[in-house]
């Protein structure tokens, strides 16, 4: 409409014989409206808006499209425009440049689009005299299409958009599937492996507690003899009148004691693997305990040349319930390597009765063995308690020693219900302090 208006505006007006349905157009006020044509017949002058009219007739009776010119202040009642080509023509002063939506006309379904009428430099020759000016709106061009012919194609689009969709849906269900079954295989398959791996735990447990168990029946059945060995150089030695023979014996006498203690230490240490060692609560009078243990250290330190100092607190109790003869391992294996390693200086022993006590409220009597020895780098310590970990190879190559001392101690003290500590410095000695529940006997 907009196209045939503006070359009518710009080339026209154009003129058609006057027929029926071509009457001349009474509102057009022009000076050659009704002109006679070559063979005689009258023809009439046909300008934009009288074209419009005419055209928009015939697409209606011929295709059902509704076309008119409409305003908000219309000059011809019948431009009057309806509630949907109101709010339009609001839009498009608004500064819409056009309106098009689905919207109901006399009940049915349309397209219907709304766009302003422009006043164009052809629309002037005529208009101008009546006020218009370029660029002016006046009024708008509605056209309404009835959907219903285009419904098919709309379903069949609507169709094969589902179809789509529809597909897509399968695939991803599909792929979804098939993830789900991928990954059910692997969790079976983990689940296996995890069986598997806790099969092989169990048989490796099974096997170190058959080694344990066999460990501590070999080292019971060596220690055995081991004692008849001791007993007799120790009456060979009685015997012997060569002070060569005395220097051998005392040496096979050394060598088999280091012998026995390293079977103890096993004998420990697998009876402890193997869940087998017991701890006793007898009473035991833990100031003889201690005197004893010192007694026994007494030529070492003479030999070494180290003097030891020993504080008992006044007010632990004269008998404590408790396993004596582990408490007394552990200390004498700290005194052993308080000794071992101090070459100058010496050494102390602090038994107090505990200001701590543990989660069942028994007092914790603390067992301190201090020393001025070679000290322990800090990087190392943590590491101290580990089977068989000694700090310096050299160091104990000189000392002897099997690196299962400490953690066999610290073993005992854990099984005894305690705990055991260590601070250290390199070159200004060691404190090992082990608190241990013992009540009053
Ligand atoms: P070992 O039979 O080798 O003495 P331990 O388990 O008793 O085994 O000790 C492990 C290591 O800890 C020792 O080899 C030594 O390096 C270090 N160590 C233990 N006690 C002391 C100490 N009082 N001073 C310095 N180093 C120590």
């Amino acid at each position: 409409d907009l196209s045939y208006r503006l070359w009518n505006a710009t080339y026209g007006p154009l003129y058609a014989p006057v027929s029926d349905k071509l009457p001349p157009n009474p509102h057009l006020d022009v000076a050659h409206r009704d002109i006679p044509g070559p063979a005689g017949q009258m023809l009439t002058a046909v300008n934009p808006s009288y074209m419009t009219r005419l055209v928009q007739e015939f697409a209606l009776a011929e295709f059902g499209h509704r076309g008119r010119i409409t305003s908000l202040l219309p000059i011809r009642p019948e431009n009057r425009p309806d509630p949907w080509e109101e709010r339009a023509l609001r839009r498009i002063e608004g500064g819409a440049a056009e309106v098009s939506e689905v919207a109901e006309l006399e009940g049915v379904a349309h397209l219907r689009l709304m766009r302003p009428m422009v006043t164009a430099e052809a629309c002037l020759r005529c208009h101008a005299a009546q006020g218009y000016h370029l660029g002016d709106i006046r009024g708008g061009l509605s056209v309404s299409i009835p959907l219903a012919p285009y419904q098919p194609i709309f379903q069949s689009r609507r169709r094969s958009l589902l179809m789509g969709h529809l597909f897509f849906v399968g695939a991803g269900l599909l792929g979804l599937g098939a993830a789900t079954i991928h990954l059910r295989r692997q969790m079976l398959a983990r689940e296996r492996a995890e069986r598997e791996l806790q099969r092989a735990k169990d048989a490796a447990e099974r096997a170190n507690l058959l080694k344990s168990q066999f460990l501590a029946n070999m080292s019971h059945e060596i220690r055995t003899p081991m004692n008849g060995v001791i007993g007799m150089i120790g009456l060979a030695r009685d015997l012997a009148s060569h002070p060569e023979q005395v220097e051998m014996l005392k040496l096979a006498d050394q060598s088999a004691t280091s012998l026995l203690t390293l079977l103890n230490d096993i004998l420990d240490l697998s009876r402890i693997e193997a869940d087998k060692l017991k701890i006793e609560h007898q009473p035991f009078d833990p100031r003889a305990l201690i005197q004893q243990i010192l007694a026994e250290f007494t030529p070492l330190l003479r030999e070494k040349n180290l003097h030891c100092a020993c504080e008992i607190d006044p007010a632990l109790a004269p008998r404590l319930l408790g396993d004596s003869f582990r408490v007394r391992q552990v200390l004498v294996n700290l005194l052993g390597n308080a000794v071992k390693f101090t070459d100058q200086g010496g050494l102390s022993l602090c038994v107090e009765k505990g200001a701590r006590k543990n989660a069942q409220g028994v007092e914790l009597v603390r067992f301190a063995v201090k020393d001025s020895g070679i000290g322990i780098a800090e990087d190392k310590l943590s590491e101290l308690f580990q089977l068989f970990s000694q700090v310096d190879g050299s160091l104990t190559r000189r000392h002897g020693g099997s690196g299962l001392g400490l953690a066999i101690s610290r073993k005992l003290v854990e099984l005894m219900g305690g705990y055991m500590d260590v601070e250290s410095r390199p070159g200004e000695g060691s404190t090992f302090t082990f608190f241990l529940p013992l009540p009053e006997a």
